[in-house]
């Protein structure tokens, strides 16, 4: 009784802490691509941010965004919903 106890105990720290986690990557990539938006890198906070990538998967698929910063490097992408999609 008392392991079966410790095991749902177990999962569901393992469970929240997912949870969190990905809430926390969630808001950093938020974070990021905010910075991005308004013209500089998350990272150094140069201005040299450059769109180098952009896909879309389809008309109501979310498009991937790939963003480098020259100044230091830093690439990242971004998937973001596409608004309108097709033929609206
Ligand atoms: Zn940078």
């Amino acid at each position: 009784m008392m392991d079966t106890l410790y095991l749902l105990l177990f999962m569901l720290i393992i469970l929240v802490g997912s949870v969190v986690t990905y809430i926390y990557y969630l808001k950093d990539k938020k974070e990021q691509l905010d910075a991005i938006k308004r013209g500089f890198c998350p990272r150094c906070h140069h201005n040299a941010i450059e769109l180098t990538d952009q896909r879309s998967g389809g008309c109501s698929a979310p498009k991937i965004l790939s963003f480098e910063c020259t100044a230091c490097g830093y690439a990242n992408s971004f998937s973001v919903q596409g608004g309108g999609g097709c033929g609206l």
